[in-house]
């Protein structure tokens, strides 16, 4: 039977968010479904002169109700926002899964829930921060006293992507907000969906106008490259590919903004013959695997000591093998399809590509077969890999999606040095039950997080970022908070 997926009637079209109204521009791309190919709704376009519209408002907001209100009341606002998310859940979640093809359980349990949560957390961690204080006694005798107050950046921009809607959304959303800022947002044309629901949230929560600005569109020629190039956005807060984070690099240079970026990852995750077998594999399928390959943090590279080794490909094989593909309200699924099927055509020719490579394919490597409907969605095999050279394309690039490659190592030592032999430093998992080895590994690890025994588990105070092409900053607790802050020192002579 057929499971359509779509959304509901009222979001057929889905409109930009303006200075407090929702607004069409006529020029309209196509949102698809990628569980079936159909059509899911009409998005307006946002051009460059609407971007200079939400721009301007942002900066109107800077000096109305919002720029005026203090932090309790700013948090006040971000909880009503969670509020109406918390009641409109289950629409916030059939959004999620008709533009991204994700299992329900995942939407309600990630997706939504950390929506709700990113708004919440920051709302309250906004509430404590605060600024330094130090006493001066120069050599004079002068007594100074000098302390900080923290200011918000203006508007920021904030540009995002499709692997995690809602939650990329409101993890910049919270501490730019709390911190006092106004933001033009641009979800990823591929998910415009809760993007339009969290714009309405935010207009029923009686958000003031201009707060929360919200543009369809795309990067080059289109919405994005037009906030990034604004002269009125005094910051720009980036999650994306690097080669993106690059292009945005260089259009704000000019305006010297302020940035932060998250970008791809080719993490690493090394398993010691010391560790717990079973978590280790059960941790590994999570890691490669998980929404479909595509979080950022998933781990495509596998290195397992010599000893376990053939024991791991092949649990990790039978584990994998086992894993149910499909609708995303099957009972059971763990994945659904990638995010469309152009990202599915990149995936695809990384298939091929490593079998060209000399790769040895222990498991996927292709598309599965339903005999339904689901045949003409963006489905892919979870895929594992064996025998590719270190310098190998496909253990080079990020290939953003249910795929990882398993090998050998024999020291701690050459491990590290293969992990770090990366373009990429975002994130990294060690599974072993010696307590040193986890310590001296994890800090040699040249990346943003290291799990140990664990993976994806998140405290929304920690740092989160990464080192080389995957970013620059960090974002998350007091990190965030610093980030959307401009910090002024007050000294005074006594
Ligand atoms: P993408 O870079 O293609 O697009 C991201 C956003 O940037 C979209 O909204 C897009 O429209 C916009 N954009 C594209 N070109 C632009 C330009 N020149 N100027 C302004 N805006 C532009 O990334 P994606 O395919 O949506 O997301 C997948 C990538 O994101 C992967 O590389 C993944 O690793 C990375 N990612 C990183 C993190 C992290 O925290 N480090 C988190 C999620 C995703």
């Amino acid at each position: 039977m057929a499971k359509p997926f779509q959304l509901p009637p009222s979001l057929s079209e889905l409109r930009n968010y303006v200075d407090g109204e929702f607004v069409s521009t006529g020029r309209c791309f196509p949102d698809i479904s990628p569980l079936h190919g159909g059509l899911l709704a009409q998005v307006h376009e946002a051009d460059a002169a609407l971007v200079d519209r939400a721009v301007l408002a942002a900066r109107r907001a800077l000096d109305g109700p919002w720029g005026r209100a203090g932090v309790d009341e700013r948090a006040r606002w971000l909880h009503r926002v969670a509020d109406v998310i918390e009641r409109c859940f289950d629409e916030f979640v059939a959004a999620e899964v008709a533009d991204t093809g994700r299992p329900l359980a995942q939407a309600r349990t990630l997706d939504v829930y950390r929506g709700v949560a990113n708004l919440r957390t920051f709302a309250d961690l906004g509430k404590v921060a605060h600024g330094d204080c130090y006493e001066t006694r120069l050599a004079s005798g002068q007594e100074l006293m000098n302390y900080t107050v923290r200011k918000p950046l203006g508007v920021v921009a904030s540009i995002c992507p499709w692997n995690l809607p809602l939650l990329s959304m409101t993890w910049k959303a919270g501490p730019a907000l709390i911190c006092g800022n106004t933001m033009v947002v641009k979800p990823s044309e591929e998910t415009p969906a809760s993007a339009t629901l969290l714009a309405a949230a935010f207009h029923e929560a009686g958000v003031p106008p201009g707060v929360f600005n919200l543009v369809h569109g795309f990067g080059p020629g289109s919405a994005g490259e037009a906030m990034t190039r604004h002269p009125g956005v005094d910051a720009v807060t980036f999650t994306g590919e690097s080669r993106t984070g690059a292009a945005i690099m260089k259009a704000v240079a000019d305006g010297v903004k302020e940035i932060s970026f998250e970008l791809g990852g080719k993490n690493a995750a090394v398993v010691f013959a010391d560790a717990d077998f079973d978590a280790a594999v059960e941790g590994v399928v999570r890691s490669s695997f998980s929404n479909s390959g595509q979080v950022c943090l998933c781990s495509e590279r596998v290195y397992v000591e010599r000893p376990i080794f053939d024991r791991f490909v092949a649990a990790l094989k039978a584990r994998t093998e086992a894993l149910k593909i499909g609708w995303p309200d099957d009972e059971g699924v763990f994945m659904g399809s990638l995010i469309s099927h152009e990202h599915r055509d990149k995936v695809l020719s990384y298939y091929a590509l490593a079998v060209q490579e000399g790769a040895t394919v222990v498991s996927g490597g292709g598309v599965p077969t339903f005999g339904d409907e689901r045949d003409a969605g963006a489905f892919v095999q979870p895929t594992i890999w064996t025998g590719l050279a270190d310098d190998a394309r496909c253990i080079r690039e990020e290939v953003f999606g249910p795929v990882c490659h398993i090998a050998p190592f024999d020291t701690e030592d050459e491990v590290i040095r293969r992990v770090n032999d990366s373009a990429y430093g975002l994130a990294g998992c060690v599974w072993t039950s010696n307590l040193s080895r986890a310590h001296r590994v994890s800090r040699r690890f040249q990346v943003g997080i290291v799990w140990v025994n664990t993976w994806f588990s998140r405290d929304l105070r920690t740092p989160f970022g990464g080192s080389k092409l995957s970013g620059i900053g960090r974002e998350g607790g007091r990190y965030s908070l610093d980030f959307y802050s401009e910090t002024t020192n007050i000294c005074l002579a006594l």
